[in-house]
Order: C-alpha cells, then sequence, then structure tokens
C-alpha cells in the first residue's frame, strides 16, 4: 500500500510502498477514502507536544470502508462505511467509566498520532472498538472532518455551555471554529468570530458569524466591549491558544463568563488572580471529544444539521503541498481523498 511516513521532524513526509497491516484478531482493516489535515500534524512534524516512534504515519481524521476483521470481530463485516475514535481506550478506568474516554488513564495509543499509524496510508488496523458505523448520507470526507474538528467542537461547546441569547467569542475560525460557530449559532447564541486572517470573514459568516473581526488585541477589546454593551461576552472559545489569544478571550469575559481553551501552543498566558475571583470568571480546558461526541457530529451530518467544512481536497502523494497550505493558513478543512 502507498503511505506518507514521517521519517524526520521538520522535513517532508516520504512516500513509500508498505506492506498492507493485517488485522489481529480483535482488530479491522479500514481501506482509507477520507483522511482530514489539521494543526495537530503540523505539531507532530515541529516536534511539539506528541512525540511518537519514528517512522510514523500520521492521519487522525480516519473515515473508510471496513476490508477485512479479525477472527474475533462480530461487529462489523467487509464494506461497513466507518468512522475512527482516534484515543485508544482501555473502557474500565474511571474517566472511560465517566464518559470522559479521552482522559483515560491507560490511553494504549492515538491513531495517527502516538504510538498507532494513521490515515496518511491506503490502509490501517486499528481495533474494531475504534470503529463508529458511519450513516449513509455522510461522505466520507464530511465523516473524516467529525474525527477531530466536530467532535471536539461538540465538546467545545458543551464545555462552554452557552445557552439561548448569549453572546460568544470564537478566537480561530479553521476547522474546528468553524464547527463551534456553527453549533453556537444552531443554539441561539451570537456569534463574534476573530481570526488574524481578514481574508476568512466570508467563511466566518457562512458559518454563521453574526461579526467577524480581525484587528489588534487592544482594538479588538474596543470593538467587543462596544458589541457587548460595554459589559462583555458571556464566553469565549479559544481554538488557537496563544498568549495573545488567551489573554484576549478572558479579558473579553462579563462577569460569570467562561473562556473555554481547545488550541494549545507553548505559550502561557498571565491570569490576575483579583480578576478571575472578583469576577467569578471560569477558565476552563477541554481536549477534543469523546465517542459519544463523534457519534452525534455524524448524527448531525446525516440529519443536514451542519455543513460541510471541507475546502481543498488532495490526493495522498499532494500530502506535502497541503500540509503547506495549512500552515500557511486556510478557512475549514483540507481533506485528503482515495479513490
Ligand atoms: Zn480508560
Amino acid at each position: 500500500m502507498k503511505a506518507a511516513c514521517l521519517r524526520q521532524l521538520g522535513e517532508p513526509l516520504a512516500l513509500e510502498e508498505l506492506p498492507k497491516p493485517g488485522p489481529a484478531a480483535d482488530e479491522a482493516l479500514v481501506r482509507v477514502r477520507a483522511c482530514g489535515i489539521d494543526g495537530t500534524d503540523l505539531k507532530l512534524l515541529d516536534g511539539f507536544g506528541y512525540a511518537p516512534s519514528l517512522p510514523f504515519i500520521m492521519g487522525h481524521e480516519v473515515a473508510g470502508e471496513v476490508a477485512a476483521v479479525g477472527a474475533d470481530v462480530t461487529d462489523f463485516a467487509p464494506g461497513d462505511r466507518v468512522a475512527v475514535y482516534n484515543f485508544i481506550t482501555c473502557n474500565t478506568c474511571v474517566y472511560c467509566r465517566s464518559f470522559r474516554d479521552q482522559l483515560c488513564l491507560n490511553m494504549r495509543g492515538i491513531v495517527g498520532i502516538l504510538e498507532r499509524p494513521g490515515g496518511y496510508a491506503e490502509y490501517l488496523s486499528l481495533p474494531a472498538q475504534q470503529l463508529i458505523r458511519m450513516p449513509d448520507a455522510v461522505s466520507f470526507a464530511d465523516g473524516a472532518t467529525c474525527c477531530d474538528a466536530g467532535m471536539t467542537a461538540l465538546r467545545a461547546v458543551d464545555r462552554a455551555a452557552a445557552r439561548i441569547g448569549d453572546m460568544a467569542l470564537v478566537i480561530g475560525i479553521g476547522g474546528v471554529g468553524s464547527i463551534v460557530t456553527q453549533l453556537l449559532k444552531a443554539a441561539g447564541v451570537t456569534v463574534i468570530a476573530v481570526d488574524i486572517d481578514a481574508a476568512k470573514e466570508a467563511w466566518a459568516r457562512q458559518q454563521g458569524a453574526a461579526t467577524f473581526l480581525s484587528t489588534a488585541a487592544d482594538e479588538l477589546l474596543n470593538q467587543l466591549r462596544s458589541l457587548s454593551g460595554g459589559i462583555g461576552v458571556d464566553c469565549a472559545i479559544d481554538v488557537v491558544g496563544l498568549e495573545s489569544t488567551m489573554a484576549a478571550g478572558f479579558a473579553a469575559l462579563r462577569p460569570g463568563g467562561r473562556m473555554v481553551v481547545v488550541g494549545y501552543t507553548p505559550d502561557l498566558f498571565p491570569l490576575s488572580g483579583k480578576e478571575l475571583a472578583q469576577n467569578e470568571k471560569e477558565v476552563i480546558g477541554t481536549r477534543a471529544g469523546r465517542r459519544n461526541d463523534l457519534a452525534r457530529c455524524l448524527d448531525l451530518y446525516a440529519a443536514g444539521r451542519l455543513r460541510s467544512i471541507v475546502r481543498r481536497r488532495y490526493r495522498l502523494d499532494q500530502v506535502n503541498e497541503a500540509l503547506a497550505l495549512l500552515r500557511a493558513g486556510v478557512a475549514g478543512r483540507i481533506v485528503l481523498t482515495f479513490d
């Protein structure tokens, strides 16, 4: 099979011909039909955060068809359309048993990110427990985007506890920010979208943003205050995680407001204890999504309640070009598709 291998940090991926991975007894062999490309892939390339053993096959937004199953697999059969939940969890620890799969204490790997090869290849084998059946109405490309961007957005909006009539700030309109904006709009929340790239305005408005801002931090806060009647927003969802974005998100909150941090970088941000305590502000972290967030995201697409965020499609042999475009900045999602 063809695969794009990460052999050395900072270097382009190498296109190689590798043996097709045979499924173990509890595994399924999945023929990849679509694989999303996102910021975590750039972090892996840059050696920040997760550090898989090299060589490694990235790609953690995978949708495809079951090609074969191991002897113990009874829930899936060849031909089934599936999306891949990428956290390989133990199913027995306190987090697994309390619907916080992505905090599992005994994680056995993350597909395309840590220890388990991902979807920058024509095939991958993985435990069948990772598969979620995909409704026929959902395309492989949209299904793939649910596997990280979509489920992460559902979880982040859940953590933000936004209510009808609230005003929310969404910082960073990439894949996650796009779906966050769609979900908030659907929930009756007024969205102010912020992105450093002014060219994303039309896209952000298509996702449901009422207002789009692309200004320096000081001016941004002035504009946010005036948009929110001088008091601040109910919640801020930061999909970027730079010092400047976290500081702006926190400062923009009204008393009792909640900031949800989804994106992360090596940055820290100074937090005023007085501001936090006296205004009962909340700072909340959120990590990817749970199995159920992925399943619900697929259902939302099947019901026509979410719009596709796929902007560009590339073939596997164009993966380095696609990663370069992502690094340059693109609204929505880039997806590798396989015939
Ligand atoms: Zn667990």
